[in-house]
């Protein structure tokens, strides 16, 4: 289907979170966040703790090996092919918006980290030419290139798209900072049309995404005073899935969010991390020195792909500049 035709459907889609009800929700998180900030023992003097979504994704995974990301003064790992085609399908996207247009993917994909700075990507790419991980990288962003191209175009310009936007909001006086980077915003205030919010997802489809996009719809309400009308995940070859943005989804968003100042703050005043393997450990930095993490014959941890595997980006273990 493409996002236009799912983007037409939604016109007469009305808010349905009133100004006052997020100005509540807004207020009672703004006084949870202190009385936690305030709990956790996290010096005032050290500056805002930031709570950004790829964090909380680092939380619900392992603690330890959030701190270990948040400790480094190293770069990550290098990023894999799955790692790489997420941030290839967030370009194409961007590019089919605002451009209108793909041309051939490899060589667009390449303009578009030039264009970003991203000379880690561009350096994996060029490693992999010629090689086994290269083919499979070429025909992987083929595909979504092509997936993109037949979503994605057409999208009507009173939408206003907007690609890669910062959510940003200070609370407890500014010493919390919550933040997340929105994929594909439509809509909303300035514009006719109803606020619409797309997480773009290169990876099989997990119960977990959800939340997210939840997340996303509260960042951008605290961001904007107003709550989007519907949130959507977009995968390549899908509909996009919308929800309905009630208050109820912000305030499910809002629990989890405060779950993740409640455990990042204590980490952060000192408390001993947790390790909890999963799937992530091949990427964790401090799996040599982890005695939980699953062990391969070689004495490595390894990581055993499920669902999530796909989905996990390692390379986004810093925190946004923003
Ligand atoms: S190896 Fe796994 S369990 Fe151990 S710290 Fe790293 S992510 Fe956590």
């Amino acid at each position: 289907m493409r996002v236009n035709d799912w983007l037409v459907e939604l016109l007469s889609s009305e808010p349905q979170v009133r100004r006052e009800e997020l100005s509540e929700l807004r207020d009672a998180i703004d006084a949870e966040a202190t009385s936690l900030l305030d709990a956790s023992g996290v010096p005032v003097d050290d500056g805002p703790v930031v709570v950004s979504k790829s964090r909380l994704a680092q939380l619900d995974r392992c603690e330890r090996s959030t701190v270990a990301s948040w400790e480094a003064t190293t770069p990550p790992e290098p990023p894999s092919v799955s790692a790489l085609a997420g941030r290839a399908l967030d370009h194409f996207v961007a590019q089919v918006l605002v451009g209108g247009r793909l041309r051939e993917s490899s060589h667009d994909l390449r303009a578009a980290l030039v264009a970003h700075g991203d000379h880690e990507a561009l350096g994996r790419i060029d490693e992999w030419e010629g090689g086994d991980d290269g083919v499979e990288f070429d025909r992987c962003i083929d595909g979504l290139a092509a997936a993109v191209l037949d979503a994605w175009t057409g999208v009507d310009p009173s939408w206003a798209p907007r690609t890669q936007v910062p959510a940003v909001t200070a609370l407890a006086g500014g010493r919390l900072r919550v933040s997340g980077v929105v994929d594909v915003e439509l809509g909303g205030p300035h514009t006719t049309r109803p606020g619409v919010v797309v997480e773009v997802k290169s990876g099989a489809a997990a119960a977990s995404h959800r939340h997210e996009t939840y997340l996303y719809g509260l960042l951008v309400a605290l961001r904007d005073g107003t709550a989007p009308a519907v949130v959507a995940q977009w995968y390549p070859g899908t509909a996009p899935a919308g929800v309905a943005v009630t208050i109820g989804v912000l305030e499910a968003a809002a629990e989890r969010l405060l779950a993740g100042v409640r455990q990042w703050s204590r980490l952060l005043a000192g408390a001993p991390p947790s390790a909890s393997p999963g799937v992530w450990c091949g990427w964790c930095r401090v799996q040599e020195d982890c005695d939980v993490a699953p062990v391969a014959d070689g004495g490595k941890a390894v990581a055993v792909g499920d669902g999530d595997e796909a989905e996990y980006t390692p390379e986004v273990e810093g925190e946004q500049p923003w």
